[in-house]
């Protein structure tokens, strides 16, 4: 199984986020830090399984002083054997992490750290309210290579005012660093965001749709000629450092969540109908996770039970973000009927219409499929 660790605080709060984040809180990291140790503890009886993989996201880990990082790490580690852990990523803001930050997380067991880049302009990290320029994503690079961890950088394209050579820019800045990983997403403006409420207002305007299909395109084109080969929608890695932990999710292997409006998959149980598995998901306020942490009220962890035919959807929509697709004889075996059975027709008129290809026992969306992968997805939803 994996874990996911989630760390809620940040210094600033950027102007696209919609994360569970909160700056000004760092008073609240000590007691936060023991409340994921305890609720380890609550829940290990409920995911027995190894751990495989480890993922320490945010917020910003890199703010947790070491002190509490150790503490953090060593008390989840007397929980879940974290020997056999193949891949453990933690997540940092290159504005605020330091060579002691970098050297105590790799001597704790990260092999894998993941630096929001999001763009190389100061006019594109100013739009997202960033905190850190590329100087400090280059520092942040060297230092984890000098901890010998792998690295990923995360980018945002589509962001309001970015022009097509600003993101060819981006990218080649970021190729210059040699990550082993880049993860590329659109921008997605959330609800109740600066950014939204800039958009809305007539203030910003995003890129035309034309011109972010041609970022993509780009991105594909750039990070495939560097050696970074796409293996999902948003990810790229050199040959062997696809992000494992990813891949679990897309896989559906179960996971366990702890901390702030964190989710969790538990291992799936096999039903007449098929197989179902629930879904927990955490509160998203402090005052309710403490709360959730020190009693017996688990009413505040939302349990939501899913069906076999929303088990059969979301192995399409997961699997079919990879570019590895979705295996028949595994679809079957998880599910105990096959593809055929399960949408039949629906998937032979995706593939005449030049979304999805079907060879050799395996379903994968085509390049017009990625495009057009919603309209896929709400045809198959059950
Ligand atoms: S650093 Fe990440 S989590 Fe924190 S505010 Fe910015 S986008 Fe959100």
């Amino acid at each position: 199984m994996e874990l996911y660790l989630h760390i809620p605080f940040c210094k600033k709060k950027c102007r696209y986020c919609a994360f569970t984040s909160f700056p000004g809180q760092s008073g609240k990291m000590e007691p936060y830090v023991d409340a994921l140790i305890r609720e380890a503890n609550q829940q290990k009886p409920f995911f027995p399984e190894k751990v495989e993989t480890v993922y320490l996201g945010g917020g910003t880990p890199s703010l947790l002083p070491e002190a509490l990082l150790s503490r953090l790490v060593q008390g989840i580690g007397e929980v879940f054997s974290l020997y056999d852990v193949a891949e453990f990523t933690a997540e940092a803001n290159p504005g605020t992490v330091s060579v002691s930050w970098v050297r105590t997380a790799a001597t704790l067991g990260v092999t894998r750290f993941s630096f929001g880049m999001q763009a190389y302009s100061e006019k594109d990290l100013n739009t997202l309210g960033r905190i850190h320029g590329y100087r400090d994503v280059c520092e942040a690079v060297s230092l984890a290579r000098d901890a010998g961890a792998d690295v990923n950088l995360d980018l945002i394209f589509g962001i309001p005012g970015q022009t097509l050579p600003d993101w060819r820019q981006t990218l080649e800045k970021a190729l210059e660093l040699s990550p082993d990983h880049i993860s590329a997403y659109g921008l997605i403006p959330e609800p109740d965001t600066e950014m939204d409420r800039r958009l809305k207002s007539g203030e910003w305007e995003l890129p035309d749709p034309d011109v972010e299909r041609a970022m993509y395109d780009l991105a594909i084109r750039l990070l495939a000629e560097s050696g970074l080969k796409q293996y999902e929608i948003s990810n790229f890695a050199k040959p062997g450092k696809e992000c494992r932990h990813n891949i679990g999710y897309w896989s559906q292997i179960p996971y366990l969540g702890l901390g702030l409006a964190a989710a969790s998959m538990t291992p799936p149980l096999k039903a007449s109908a098929g197989v179902t598995y629930q879904r927990l998901t955490n509160p998203d306020t402090f005052e309710d996770y403490f709360r959730l942490v020190s009693g017996p009220d688990s009413s505040l962890r939302t349990v939501e039970t899913v069906s076999p035919p929303e088990a059969r959807f979301e192995t399409m929509m997961l699997g079919l973000r990879m570019a590895e697709g979705i295996r028949e004889d595994r679809f079957a075996s998880l599910h105990g009927i096959s593809l055929q059975q399960a949408y039949g027709n629906k998937l032979e008129q995706f593939v005449r219409d030049g979304f999805l290809l079907w060879e050799d026992g395996v379903l994968r969306l085509t390049r017009k499929g990625m495009d057009f992968q919603n309209q896929v997805l709400v045809d198959l939803m059950p």
